[in-house]
């Protein structure tokens, strides 16, 4: 599911991290990390209003063409992966497991429907 490439340029990232904010305890690197997953959410969900023009007019003024609203959403979304592989890695998660076991479930959920159970 994630490329061992994407893997190892996390643990990478991650230790950087750690030494260019370091922080006290594993619980302040663990907060860190959930602090910066809700701001990229919210970067996320920024651009996503930006794209369809629900925003204030100050901010309207100053936005982007279509083109860039749309890379604008992908960088974003770019940003939330990363951010959760870094607090999963942190957390000592195994992202390729975790999405095999999700994706089965959502599967599983969906049978269901289908079947009209
Ligand atoms: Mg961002």
């Amino acid at each position: 599911m994630i490329s061992q490439e994407l893997i190892d340029w996390v643990e990478r990232q991650s230790d950087k991290l750690n030494r260019y904010f370091p922080v006290a305890t594993k619980r302040e690197a663990l907060f860190g990390r959930v602090a910066k997953l809700t701001e990229e959410v919210g970067e996320l969900a920024e651009a996503i209003l930006a794209s369809e023009r629900l925003q204030r007019q100050e901010k309207l003024d100053g936005a982007d063409s279509a083109h860039e609203a749309v890379e604008d959403i992908g960088a974003e979304c770019a940003d939330v992966i990363i951010t959760t592989l870094l607090l999963a890695q942190q957390t000592g998660v195994d992202m390729n497991q975790a999405i095999t076991n999700k994706i089965a479930k959502i599967d599983a959920r969906f049978e269901k429907i289908e079947k009209g159970e």
